[in-house]
């Protein structure tokens, strides 16, 4: 079947890039003219772990391809994927439908024949009816469903979770539609993966209600982890023990410097918002957002207090910036509020970072950038770790303390110990959750 995929970002790129590999025939449309450049000349335009293989592969194979045209792209396709951004709104919180509106309104006007207009972004409950209203307003004759197909891959491991899901989520109203979302999903739907097939506003809903558990959960265990500092307890025991319960599971439990990225805060933001716009409070989710900026300051506290009070005229090394490990996706990662304070209060900020660097140089001004966690870290007074890149877990600890000015850690990943920073020189060492040293 021939799909059109409208976005290649992080999910309009890896999802096109799937669907072909599935066997279908997929046409990449952006209006970004950088990235379907690139994409075009077998580049690819972010960085995810095996993308660029698999991309190639499918574009040899000649089921793959890009254009800046819409019409060309939805000309002959049973199903057109909307997966464009819907940033926070400036000023509201609300999640921003300009792009997905205008996405479905150039879709009705090329579109001639019957066709699935499938809204992949993450979107408000009651998005799609409103996707097909704009559709009929701006084609009256034009024959089509909509359908609601939340994302829930994991930028860094996107791949495996589109190809193996958790679970496929199918808002739809029409047997019509069932029937081409079936064919879409069909390679997974034979593996046995599970695809809940569901109304529009269940689906629509799904996506949040799901990304503000995961928020919550994470939340909770950074809340835990304060406790734990003034309680003695290590948080990482605390994590295990309560993760062997098969009720709360393992995953989501690892205390750090506050959740960041693309999706969770501005879906929790924007569920907040749906809450007050329907008169009943996401009130979880509302504590959610505020703790977390509680956590995040609390970090800078603790660089404050590890720096004697002051970061002025302070070296201080900041190895990774990216919101997590294997991408270069800085939305909203904790970096953009760390970074700074750093180096307002007159730090001077060496950062390392396999992949943040392109985006880093723009959105961190007044930072040095390094190659390697060793180079950031000579004659530094501070080692402060805010992404947990493998290429950090195993560094050669003796070898940083032995070079700084002062020798002291802020390990907000956890991936080091007190006795570990210790036993390297290491005059003091700050953790999550953790009983410092000394
Ligand atoms: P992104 O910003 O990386 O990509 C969006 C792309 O859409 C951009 O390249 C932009 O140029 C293009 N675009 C915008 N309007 C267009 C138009 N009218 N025609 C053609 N192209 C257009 O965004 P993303 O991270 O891929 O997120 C897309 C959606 O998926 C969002 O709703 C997001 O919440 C959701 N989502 C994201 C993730 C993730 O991990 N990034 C995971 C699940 C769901």
């Amino acid at each position: 079947m021939r799909i059109a995929m409208i976005g290649t970002g992080y999910v309009g790129l890896v999802s096109g890039v799937c669907f072909s590999d599935f066997g279908h025939d997929v046409v990449c449309v952006d209006k970004d003219a950088s990235k379907i450049g690139r994409l075009e000349k077998g580049g690819v335009p972010i960085y995810e772990p095996g993308l660029d293989a698999l991309l190639a592969r499918n574009v040899a194979a000649g089921r793959l391809s890009f254009t800046q045209d819409l019409k060309a792209a939805i000309t002959g396709a049973e199903a057109v994927f909307i997966a464009v951004g819907t940033p926070t709104r400036r000023g509201d919180g609300h999640a921003d439908l300009t792009y997905v509106m205008a996405a479905a309104e150039e879709i009705a006007k090329a579109a001639t024949d019957y066709l699935v207009i499938v809204t992949k972004s993450t979107v408000p409950v009651g998005t799609n009816r409103k996707v097909a209203e704009v559709v009929r307003r701006a084609n009256p004759d034009l024959d089509f469903d909509v359908a609601s197909n939340p994302e829930f891959l994991r930028e860094g491991a996107a791949i495996d979770d589109f190809m193996r899901p958790d679970r496929v989520v199918v808002g739809i109203e029409t047997e019509r539609a069932s029937k081409v979302m079936e064919d879409v999903y069909r390679p997974l739907f034979l593996r046995d993966f599970p695809i809940v097939t569901t109304d529009l506003e269940s689906a629509e809903m799904i996506k949040y209600a799901a990304n503000a558990f995961l928020a919550t959960k994470i939340t909770f265990i950074n809340e835990i982890a304060a406790l734990c500092e003034k309680t003695g307890a290590d948080v990482r025991e605390v994590s295990k023990g309560m993760g062997l319960d098969g009720r709360i599971g393992n995953k989501f439990l690892h205390a750090g410097p506050g959740y960041g990225g693309s999706c969770f805060p501005k879906d929790t933001s924007a569920l907040a918002r749906i809450g007050q716009d329907y008169a009943s409070p996401m009130t979880i989710t509302e504590a959610v957002i505020e703790v977390n900026e509680r956590v995040k300051r609390r970090m800078i506290e603790k660089l404050r207090d590890l720096c004697g009070g002051s970061f002025n005229g302070k070296k201080i090394a900041v190895l990774g910036v990216t919101f997590k490990p294997n991408t270069d996706d800085m939305r909203d990662a904790p970096s953009l509020t760390i970074v700074p304070a750093l180096v307002g209060g007159g730090a001077k900020v060496h950062a390392v970072d396999p992949q943040g660097r392109r985006e880093g140089e723009t959105l961190l001004p007044n930072v040095a950038w390094d190659a390697d966690a060793y180079t950031a870290s000579e004659g530094a007074d501070l080692v402060v770790i805010l992404t947990e890149w493998n290429e950090f877990r195993a560094l050669d600890l003796g070898r940083i303390a032995a070079s700084m000015a002062n020798a002291r850690m802020a390990d907000f990943r956890n991936i080091y110990s007190a006795k570990d920073a210790e036993e390297a020189g290491f005059a003091a060492y700050v953790s999550v959750g953790r009983r410092p040293f000394p």
